[in-house]
């Protein structure tokens, strides 16, 4: 050892103290003032040091403290200040460490030349930072001498601290993950230990302050009462478990979508919202306020979208005797700031402790791919959804995102790309906001491959009834004697059963064929066009008042094997199309954005998805000009700053990967919106 800097670098740590700047408050020592010494190190003084100590600090979130306790842990080179594994550089080494300090994925164990160390679970996160980065580089031993250093500084007392009070008072509840081990899983947004509110006030009534676990900011959501997973391999199919034991009441009439709420012991609740399904027993209980006794781990559903308008997941909460409560704890600076709002209780680890410091009990992701992206300015207001398969399955115009499972394929289509789905791909469309049992038609183009039959599309509230139960809207191809025949199929609400079925002929050969199907129940109407002309039209149908929650494509029922046809451009209408429509549509004419006028305002309407993690930021451009940045959003109004402008927006996900789709937008004039997306 370089016995001349280690003493340097101990004098540097022991002799100055200075006061922190106002900004870097609550970050430092228990005193609120970090200690450099003055002197040099190398080319390195000490005021040079503590600026960028504290600019370290202030960038990352790390405290400046525990960053001056590894420096005096280190053993004083002067290139590798606090571990020979370390990047090269003082301000390197500080922001590598900051890194580690603020990373929720510190690993567990510890590799060395001369073994591995599996690191205890009562350390806090902050604690198995440190231990990691004294690590690096070192032999063990060498690693307890650079451990014993950091024990003598104020820091250790830090780290410490900042540990989750041990439950309390929490008689014996332990929480389980929520999900099967091995799942992956993206913490999406997490509990807002400043106010949880957002069940309680409108949004633009809360604090606009989210402070997270952590203790940082910048976390989705203001006023979030629990934490948000996203489960990138099967976002609408992975099993939700109940996280211990007690009685779960199940959930579908709440604007949150269908939900479970499991009573635990000591007041304790656990909630589980916006999920896809909800299993047996307890599926016949929903909204009846009877509960069923579960196990920890029991499956009580599946994750979904349900209630909500965005990326499917799980909304996971924790009350006790009614108050919010955060199961991770508070890690952050000073006391809890939750416990200030009546509506909090003190936040506690509760989790059960092998899972400590995993923080997502599960593998970290690895996203490298870009969400997908598309926007549709100024979309033809009668048009709910649209999908045009060029690639993807997002929908241009429409809300929220496709459900999908398997790995439809992309197929040269009718209208640029098709989709097509094998055996147990999924694809469906959520039914609201976009289909209107009322009133509305759906359009599309169908590849029928020789001698196809089944199901092309359907939204049905009974699917697994035998031809479709009560609540059913569907469009299939049968053999009919010796006739291929396009049957749309309706069957009015539970209680009425009336179905009534209207057909049309199709030919023998394969090939593309355009369908348009109107509906409108005030007075029985239903149509069907074939190849832009009418083709069957009856005015007597029972039209239900309710369909399923989605428009499942290929299938009657979601858990069914796919028929074998192909899709293009799926539209969903608001209203019903006339013949003059109907040809456009099978010309391939049809416009589904206005020629904008000149005016103040214009729609937007954003469309992305990650299949991998999450969406993240969205940022919006107008000629080239920041409007605004902040959570993704699928609606946009803007005011256009000149007769001729681009607009550009930027959608990240939750690993930083990055999609961006730009359009000129000449107002006043003809619009022309390109139908390429973004990659
Ligand atoms: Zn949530």
């Amino acid at each position: 050892m370089d016995m001349r800097h280690r003493a340097i670098w101990l004098a540097l740590v022991a002799m100055l103290a200075l006061p922190l700047p106002a900004r870097a408050a609550g970050t430092g020592c228990e005193d609120g003032r970090v200690g450099l010494a003055a002197g040099s190190v190398a080319t390195t003084d000490a005021g040079t040091a503590l600026s960028l100590v504290l600019s370290t600090a202030a960038l990352s979130g790390a405290s400046a403290c525990v960053l001056v306790g590894l420096l005096a842990a280190g053993d004083g080179t002067t290139d590798r200040p606090i571990a020979p594994g370390g990047p090269a550089g003082l301000a390197e080494q500080l922001a590598w460490a900051a890194a580690w300090l603020r990373s929720d994925t510190v690993p567990s164990v510890l590799e060395f030349r001369d073994g591995r160390v599996v690191l205890p679970a009562r350390l806090t996160l902050q604690e198995r930072a440190v231990w990691l980065v004294l690590a690096a580089g070192r032999g063990q031993t060498a690693w307890l001498r650079a451990r014993e250093r950091f024990e003598r500084h104020p820091a250790a007392a830090e780290v410490r601290r900042a540990a989750p009070a041990a439950p309390r008072d929490v008689d014996g509840v332990v929480l389980e993950r929520p999900w099967p081990a091995g799942t992956r899983v993206a913490h999406l947004s997490f509990f807002d230990h400043y106010v949880p509110d957002v069940d309680r006030v409108p949004a633009q009534q809360r604090n606009r302050v989210m402070i997270d676990y952590l203790g940082r900011t910048g976390s989705r959501y203001d006023g979030h009462d629990g934490h948000d997973y996203t489960f990138p391999d099967a976002p609408f199919a992975t099993p939700v478990l109940a996280a211990a034991p007690g009685t779960a009441y199940a959930f579908g009439s709440d604007a949150r979508g269908l939900g479970v709420v499991i009573r635990h012991a000591a007041g304790f609740e656990t909630v589980y919202w916006h999920l896809g399904s909800i299993d047996g027993g307890l599926a016949a209980l929903i909204d009846r306020q009877i509960g069923l006794p579960v196990v920890a781990g029991e499956r009580i559903g599946t994750s979904g979208a349900s209630g909500t308008s965005g990326t499917p997941h799980l909304h996971f909460e924790v009350r006790r005797h009614g108050k919010q409560f955060d199961p991770y704890g508070w890690y952050g600076p000073a006391g809890d700031p939750c416990v200030g709002y009546a509506w909090c209780a003190p936040s506690s680890w509760l989790w059960s402790p092998a899972l400590a410091g995993e923080f997502d009990f599960t593998p970290p992701l690895t996203d490298a791919v870009a969400p997908h992206l598309i926007m549709t300015v100024d979309p033809d207001p009668a048009v709910a959804l649209l999908a045009q398969f060029d690639g993807h399955a997002l929908q241009a115009i429409g809300q929220g995102v496709p459900q999908l499972a398997g790995a439809p394929t992309f197929v040269s289509g009718r209208m640029g790309d098709a989709v097509t789905l094998n055996g147990t791909d999924r694809l469906a469309y959520a039914t609201a906001p976009h289909l209107d049992p009322a009133l509305g038609a759906i359009a599309l183009w169908v590849y029928v491959p020789l001698a196809a039959v089944g199901t092309v599309l359907a939204s049905s509230a009974d699917p697994t009834a035998a031809g479709g139960g009560a609540g059913t809207l569907e469009l299939r191809r049968e053999l009919r004697g010796v006739t291929y025949t396009w049957v749309f199929a309706t069957i009015g609400d539970a209680g009425t059963t009336q179905r009534d079925e209207l057909l049309a002929a199709d030919g023998l050969a394969p090939g593309w064929r355009h369908l348009v199907l109107v509906w409108r129940r005030s007075d029985g109407l239903k149509q069907l066009s074939l190849d832009g002309r009418l083709a069957a039209s009856t005015t007597r149908a029972a039209l239900p008042t309710s369909l399923g929650t989605t428009l499942e494509l290929g299938r009657l029922a979601p858990t069914t094997p796919a028929a074998a046809f192909s899709y293009d451009e799926l539209v969903i209408y608001r209203t019903i199309r006339t013949a003059s429509q109907v040809a456009a549509l099978a010309n391939g004419n049809a416009r589904f954005s206005v020629a904008p006028v000149p005016r103040d305002r214009i729609t937007v309407d954003v469309n992305a998805m990650d299949r991998e993690s999450a969406l993240g930021e969205l940022v919006v451009y107008t000629d080239d000009r920041l409007v605004s940045r902040g959570a993704f959003r699928e609606t946009l109004l803007l005011q256009p700053p000149a007769a001729l402008w681009s607009l550009t927006v930027r959608v990240a996900d939750a690993a930083g990967n990055v999609s961006t789709s730009t359009q000129v937008v000449p107002l006043g004039r003809q619009l022309f919106v390109p139908r390429v997306a973004a990659p």
